[in-house]
């Protein structure tokens, strides 16, 4: 069969399209530019023509994948603003939510072979961080963001803009499924993935050209540029990129998943967790961070993931291996 995977040039998209690639699957990527999508055509060019692309310039605008879901068989929808850079809330929230809602209704009017559509969600449209000890599932909402960019707008902290976004398109896109449902000839999975770590595939020039979750990593656990109250206090959950590839292959096969959102999430952690296993690894090229840090004492919210190792039979990397393999990334393009 022949899956649609939107935003197809990002972080985590080119792992779900190897992986679908790597299960004799076809694969339509959606991409914003002809350069974008000859990016995509080299890495994946031993696979030859089972791998096509489409230019969607830009999600947001209404019918823009129209034709793009013609003659697919499924589709996953990677493709929203992930940045942390945006003024105006809207910058991330519009295209999210308007994404989502133009992707259910092409799908709708034009996806006659459409089988089941899968979206990446997040972690955050679960739970805000938050210092406190909490255990969150998949009955929980992350209100509090949309509450906080609805109080203070631009003002808003930049990672609550975005989890809004997610938190908006997501609620968006249950409310059109319980009202479409019965008149559709495919079922929807919703995949929640916490912060995404793990090597990438995707062409980056530099640190900079890496999608948020690795920049981030980079400056806080890499280069240091974090405070010691921070490393010791905030964290969330992380999951590799491979298992979260993995998870929506596996959403796409196992017919228990129709219908359901689902938590992908390895483990929980603070920033100088992360500091301590990647010095474990390659020693002091790697900043110390926050030396009176006492792992015992940190409190974290916890993820039940029992759903996704239930339903999809999914396993996770350990972050010891997540590290390694990341940080031979970074070594090898100097970044480290
Ligand atoms: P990337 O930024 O690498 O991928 C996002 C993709 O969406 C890019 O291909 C981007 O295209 C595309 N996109 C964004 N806005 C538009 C738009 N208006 N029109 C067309 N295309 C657009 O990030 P990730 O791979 O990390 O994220 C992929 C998905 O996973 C997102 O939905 C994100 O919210 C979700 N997620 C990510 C997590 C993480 O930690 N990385 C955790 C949980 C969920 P371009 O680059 O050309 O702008």
């Amino acid at each position: 069969g022949k899956v649609l995977v939107t935003g197809a040039s990002g972080y985590i998209a080119v792992w779900v399209v190897k992986t679908l690639l790597d299960r004799g699957f076809s694969v339509r990527g959606t991409v914003r530019s002809k350069s974008k999508g000859q990016v995509l055509k080299e890495v994946f060019k031993t696979y030859g023509e089972t791998l096509e692309y489409v230019i969607v310039e830009d999600i947001a605008k209404e019918g823009a994948f129209d034709e793009a879901v013609v003659d697919v068989d499924a589709i996953a929808h990677t493709a929203s603003p992930f940045h942390i850079t945006a003024d105006d809330p809207d910058e991330v929230i519009f295209p999210a939510v308007q994404g989502t809602k133009n992707l259910l209704a092409s799908a709708k009017k034009y996806g006659n072979d459409v089988k089941r559509v899968i979206l990446t969600s997040s972690s955050a449209a679960i739970a805000s961080s938050s210092g406190e000890a909490a255990i969150r599932d998949e009955t929980d909402w992350n209100d509090l963001s949309v509450q906080e960019v609805r109080t203070k707008g631009r003002d808003a902290h930049p990672f609550d803009k975005y989890r809004a976004s997610k938190t908006l398109s997501e609620r968006a896109a249950w409310d059109w499924y319980e009202t479409n449902k019965a008149e559709l000839g495919w079922d929807m999975v919703v995949l929640n993935p916490s912060f995404v770590l793990g090597p990438w595939l995707h062409k980056a020039e530099n640190v900079a050209g890496l999608s948020t979750s690795l920049r981030y990593y980079h400056s806080v656990v890499l280069k240091g540029e974090a405070s010691d109250e921070m490393l010791a206090t905030s964290g969330t959950s992380w999951v590799d990129v491979r298992d979260v590839a993995e998870a929506h292959t596996l959403a796409l096969i196992k017919p228990a998943a129709g219908g359901e959102r689902i938590v992908i999430s390895a483990n929980a952690f603070k920033w100088q967790d992360l500091i301590l296993v990647a010095r474990d690894i390659v020693g002091d090229r790697v900043p110390a961070g926050n030396t009176s840090y006492d792992p015992t004492k940190a409190e974290h919210i916890q993820y039940v993931t029992d759903k996704g190792r239930q339903i999809l039979g999914l396993t996770y990397h350990s972050i010891g291996e997540t590290t390694r393999h990341m940080l031979h990334e970074f070594k090898c393009r100097g970044w480290l």
